[in-house]
């Protein structure tokens, strides 16, 4: 009877022993999303059974993991600018464990806008030397952006899908290269829907307001943080109805479809961004990214 005791007693000391802070063994499991991506997607990287935080590097940038339930999580924005290739990712772990996988980047099919304006709506986005005003207010305005987009939740606060914003038809596409008056201007950052003036705009996922202002070239925009440094941002509204700092669910109302600031008639710019990737929009409706990394790279 003792020695059996004494047997278990010894059992239970070698596995708590084995396993010193309670917590799983060191034997990481990495799950992408899709090894070939194309450019406006994102990159999914979830880890399984890893104590500690990895590190990783992708397209010469650093991942940075979020603790993510019984593991680690990241989201990787592949740019427009991004040239089609093969990249590897490279993980790393504090057990000396290292894992490499390649990933294939494709052209992402994006085609030509031509916006035709006034000489006085030119200037907001083609200024010249002799616009100081608005390069100064551009300025101001640029800096409150990078400011919202600086911060972000480390953990996701969404857990369903994303959703479509606003109801509509699509006017430009993302990616497109824009010209203005037949001068190139810039790649088109979001997906542009028209509907009448005053539809409802509703958050796309769960999140926290870092932005809600009146901005030169975008009018009346809102940014929405999701966590996870995921940022949702909805542009030229005729009315603001949430502030920063204001926490709001999926399917909340947020603003009111306008033209405000660079427009020609009423829409939505809607952006999706990580990092500094300006993302496909439509690449987020109907998924929540979480469950999407289900490919185990070996
Ligand atoms: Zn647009």
């Amino acid at each position: 009877m003792l020695r059996e005791l004494v047997t278990a007693l010894l059992m239970i000391v070698m596995v708590v022993f084995t396993s010193p802070t309670g917590e799983m063994a060191d034997n990481p499991v990495v799950k992408i999303n899709q090894p070939s991506l194309s450019q406006g997607q994102t990159l999914i990287v979830k880890i399984e059974n890893a104590a500690s935080r990895p590190e990783g590097t992708f397209l010469d940038q650093s991942l940075k993991f979020s603790k993510y339930q019984n593991g680690w999580l990241v989201f990787f924005g592949i740019s427009y600018w991004t040239e089609p290739g093969e990249y590897p990712i490279n993980i790393k772990f504090v057990n000396g464990t290292e894992i490499s996988q390649t990933i294939n980047i494709t052209k992402g099919n994006f085609k030509e806008s031509y916006l035709t304006v006034t000489e006085e709506q030119q200037k907001i986005v083609q200024p010249t030397e002799a616009d100081q005003e608005i390069i100064q207010r551009k300025e101001a305005d640029n800096e409150l952006i990078a400011q919202a987009y600086s911060q972000s939740e480390p953990v996701p606060l969404w857990s369903e899908p994303f959703i479509r914003p606003v109801e509509g038809h699509v006017t430009t596409g993302y990616g497109f290269t824009r010209y203005v008056n037949g001068k190139v201007n810039n790649r088109h950052s979001g997906l542009d829907i028209a509907n009448a003036a005053g539809t409802p705009i509703y958050a796309v996922n769960n999140g926290i307001v870092r932005l809600a202002e009146n901005l030169l070239v975008t009018g009346n925009t809102t940014i929405i943080d999701h966590g996870g440094g995921v940022f949702s941002s909805y542009a030229h509204q005729s009315e603001l109805l949430v502030q920063a700092g204001d926490v709001v669910q999926k399917g909340q109302l947020i603003g009111k479809m306008g033209s405000t600031g660079f427009s020609t008639g009423s829409h939505l710019h809607w952006v999706m961004r990580i990092g500094s990737a300006y993302l496909n929009p439509d690449y987020f409706v109907g998924r929540d990214l979480i469950h999407d990394a289900e490919i185990v790279i070996p």
